[in-house]
């Protein structure tokens, strides 16, 4: 049996292990599914990578879903911060927000970035 107890991802530990990125003037807060997390939870660690000392602190404002969107608001931008975003907000639009498999935008209406099981399971196409 293996000694390595697997602990899911909250919101929770995700803010508290990159509380040093998040804007503490201004935080919407983190809204996205559970399937989300471990890709936010990589990006905030990419993130962090650009922080060094004497540098502009990186402060984010907000993570949310939208229309089977990521979006990710900070107080500052530079192109290196854009290009994490924009590879993680890429992700996002093939990983299902339920429970991380691949997955793809699906309507009717708003769209949810879904796998085909959550897809089904929510009626949607
Ligand atoms: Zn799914």
């Amino acid at each position: 049996m293996s000694s390595v107890t697997h602990i899911p991802l909250t919101h929770e530990t995700v803010l508290r292990r990159h509380a040093q990125l998040i804007s503490d003037s201004y935080f919407l807060g983190l809204e996205v599914g559970h399937g989300w997390l471990s890709l936010v939870e990589r990006m905030l660690s990419d993130l962090e990578q650009l922080v060094e000392p004497g540098h502009e602190a990186i402060k984010v404002t907000d993570i949310k879903s939208k229309a089977g969107e990521l979006h990710v608001s900070l107080e500052y931008y530079s192109d290196k911060i854009d290009e994490i975003i924009e590879k993680f907000e890429a992700e996002a639009l093939k990983t299902c927000e339920f429970c991380g498999q691949p997955g793809r935008p699906r309507g009717p209406g708003w769209p949810i970035t879904l796998c085909d099981e959550h897809a089904a399971s929510e009626g949607r196409g």
